[in-house]
């Protein structure tokens, strides 16, 4: 067997069993030894049966005494009934629909059983333990037991044994991490790391293992972040000079005073143009926070150097929504800016006022003849058949990545030169996890609200209090307000209880608010009905718009001022964060109400902090701490994460350490021609990272 030996040859996996595990990802030994259990429960204490305590979990050793199939006649279930006995006294055992355990084992034998106690009227007894023969090696108990990630139909102990049987190829993976890191960092080699987090001898080997997989992870992501900086800090990119005159006129010029962060975000942006290496910086900043402002400085700037800039959001609606807001912004100039998605195709200037509806070709000739300043468009922009001749600036807005393949693909098609990027972001990243993930990133971060923006009032409203809650929206809605109500599913087909879409648009539109105008929204619409029930939001004629997340992300209407989320226990407190900066957007005190029917009180502690505290930073990391990385980010699409498994990204020393390390290395040896190992490892991870 080899690291590269697919799981269908391994003594025992039929093609049924392979089949799932392939649905795990785990094709190859190699996939599986890095499979890394998610939890243990620790049997490694084995307790005399006279001990044994009501409700412990623990493990006991031995013999059968007594071993019979049953059949339960009233749940019509088979029951496996064992009677164990060891020096200190007897327990009864019991296996519910697993009648082949009395073949696989016998009366006289000496086992392990690991479980939870129960003490009855009737005496010891456990359900369902795990068990294992005392003869052989222990895998399934008496130790500390790993608990993998699981599909349906593979049992904990078919994937114990899966990976069991691969461990050995543990012994013949080249450990490629720096020698100087392990002997300095006392780190133990990656063989005995993988066989120790798999099957553990005890805490502390545990432990060990964990701190040197977690060090890699957190390691050749940073290496990795640093290779690409280095590699795009080769490239060329157009020096656009700060105009600064024309800037100053422009800001004079705007309804609002930027807030200090806003400047300051714009002074970074301005000074990173004005070199020839292309700016690859995040913007970061909560939701309405202002960042768009910034990015149609930077245009602007941009624009006066005589350079293109192109504005991609992550969907149709929100490219409109900028086309808009940025035609309205330069009404009076002869700045020309096209609308480029699938849907539609659009050119204005500030000369003929209106914008005029084009066809693919003639608006890609416009692009590419350099008459057009601004696109504005989703993905599609950068299609292959799209030129650009002054390319100069490149914004993405929520998307918080450039590709490193699209990066490629433009600079080919820019003729060498590489634009400049910006990425803006509102999900807050707590500071250690951006340094992993966003390393080759530079970082401004706006951090406050702009002026007279009122704090949203958030509350957990239970079932009880519904009425008053619709009650209040109705005032609202007197007063000239609009609200939005997110409910996790679009139709009831999908799971049972949840609140849907379309069951409550009817429930709202029918019995609760008959006499409003309610629309309803989901992604699966037209683009062109989305566009006209956004329409009649936005001039308020629609009161009430029920929506899934498709509105999460940058939606920007001022006069709504309700936020209402039904099965808020579904979201990620980012998610949540995330809606309630719908509202909140103009001057009107606005409100955002939580309901569940998941009364928990995990759920409940969880979403009361979204009453307690609107800064995006605190709620990112206490989601962070508490979920870990995985699920809370599932909205911020990085191949990045997808690559820690183990590292615990909240971690501070962890980062700084490896940090410490990646530096050094890079600074002795940017291009690593005397860290071959290292070189070929990174190249391996960009293949698995898919960077976008
Ligand atoms: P986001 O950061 O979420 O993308 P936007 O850029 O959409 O936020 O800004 C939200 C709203 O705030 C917009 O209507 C914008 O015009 C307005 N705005 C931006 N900066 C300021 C400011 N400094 N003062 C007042 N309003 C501002
Ligand atoms: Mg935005």
């Amino acid at each position: 067997m080899d690291l590269n030996t697919t799981l269908d040859q391994v003594y025992g996996i039929g093609p049924n069993i392979y089949k799932r595990l392939q649905k795990l990802g785990l094709n190859t030994a190699k996939d599986a030894i890095f499979y890394y259990p998610f939890r243990y429960e620790d049997f490694s204490n084995i307790k005399q049966i006279s001990e044994l305590v009501d409700g412990e979990t623990t493990t006991i050793r031995g013999k059968i005494i007594l071993l019979n199939n049953k059949r339960s006649p009233r749940k019509k279930m088979n029951l496996t009934e064992a009677l164990i006995e060891d020096d200190s006294g007897q327990i009864q055992i019991i296996w519910f629909n697993q009648p082949f355990i009395k073949n696989n084992l016998s009366v006289g034998e000496e086992i392990y059983l690991s479980g939870t106690i129960k003490n009855s009227l009737m005496g010891l007894s456990m359900t369902n333990p795990s068990y294992e023969k005392t003869l052989r090696d222990t895998t399934h108990t008496a130790r500390i037991v790993p608990i993998y990630p699981t599909t349906e139909n593979l049992t904990q102990k078919q994937i114990r044994y899966i990976i069991k049987k691969c461990l050995p190829v543990s012994y013949i993976i080249e450990d490629t991490l720096v020698k100087e890191i392990i002997e300095q960092e006392n780190l133990i080699c990656l063989g005995d790391a993988i066989r120790q987090i798999h099957f553990p001898d005890n805490e502390e080997s545990l432990q060990k293992a964990r701190e040197r997989l977690s060090f890699d992870e957190v390691f050749y992501l940073l290496c990795l972040s640093k290779a690409i900086k280095n590699e795009n800090q080769k490239n060329t990119a157009p020096i656009i000079k700060f105009r600064e005159e024309k800037i100053k006129k422009f800001v004079d010029n705007l309804p609002f005073e930027l807030t200090k962060s806003q400047k300051i975000s714009a002074w970074d942006i301005f000074k990173d143009l004005e070199k020839n290496i292309p700016m690859n910086r995040l913007l970061e900043g909560d939701v309405g926070s202002g960042k768009t402002i910034v990015a149609i400085m930077a245009s602007y700037n941009t624009i006066l150097n005589e350079h293109q800039a192109i504005f991609m959001a992550p969907t149709q609606i929100l490219a409109k929504q900028h086309f808009e807001k940025i035609i309205q912004i330069f009404e009076n100039s002869n700045i020309s800016i096209c609308l480029f998605t699938n849907k539609e195709r659009l050119i204005y200037n500030g000369k003929n006022k209106i914008a005029k509806t084009f066809s693919k070709a003639k608006i890609i000739n416009e692009i590419k003849t350099g008459n057009i300043n601004i696109i504005i468009g989703t993905h599609s922009v950068i299609g292959k058949d799209v030129e650009f001749p002054h390319l100069g600036l490149v914004i993405v807005d929520e998307q918080h990545r450039f590709g490193v393949r699209q990066r490629h693909e433009l600079i080919e098609r820019t003729k060498d030169i590489s634009p400049h990027f910006l990425s803006m972001t509102a999900t807050p990243i707590p500071r250690s996890l951006a340094l992993t993930i966003y390393g080759d990133l530079d970082i401004s971060r706006i951090t406050e609200k702009p002026l007279g923006r009122q704090k949203t009032i958030t509350k957990l409203v239970s079932n009880k209090n519904r009425s008053r809650a619709y009650e209040f929206i109705y005032n609202q809605i007197e007063k000239g307000r609009q609200a939005f109500v997110i409910c996790p599913l679009i139709n009831d087909s999908d799971k049972l209880g949840v609140k849907s879409v379309l069951s409550e648009y009817e429930k709202l539109n029918n019995d609760i608010f008959p006499n409003l105008d309610i629309k309803f929204l989901h992604g699966k619409m037209k683009e062109s009905e989305k566009n006209e029930i956004l329409k009649n939001f936005a001039n308020n004629k629609t009161k009430i718009l029920v929506s899934t997340s498709v509105i999460e992300v940058g939606i920007d209407y001022p006069n709504a001022s309700i936020m209402m989320i039904e099965g808020a226990d579904r979201f990620g407190l980012a998610s949540l964060h995330q809606f309630r900066g719908r509202v909140g957007r103009g001057t009107h005190q606005s409100y955002c109400f939580l309901f569940t029917d998941n009364y928990s009180k995990k759920t409940i502690d969880r979403l009361e902090i979204l009453e307690s505290t609107d800064d995006g930073f605190k709620l990112s990391e206490f989601d962070l701490k508490t979920r870990g990385s995985g699920d809370l980010y599932g909205n911020v699409q990085s191949g990045f994460l997808s690559q820690i498994k183990i590292a615990d990204l909240s971690d501070f020393e962890l980062i700084k350490k490896a940090q410490k390390w990646t530096n050094e290395i890079f600074l002795s040896d940017p291009e690593l021609t005397n860290h071959k190992e290292l070189k070929d490892k990174l190249s391996e991870f960009i293949k698995n990272v898919h960077l976008e």
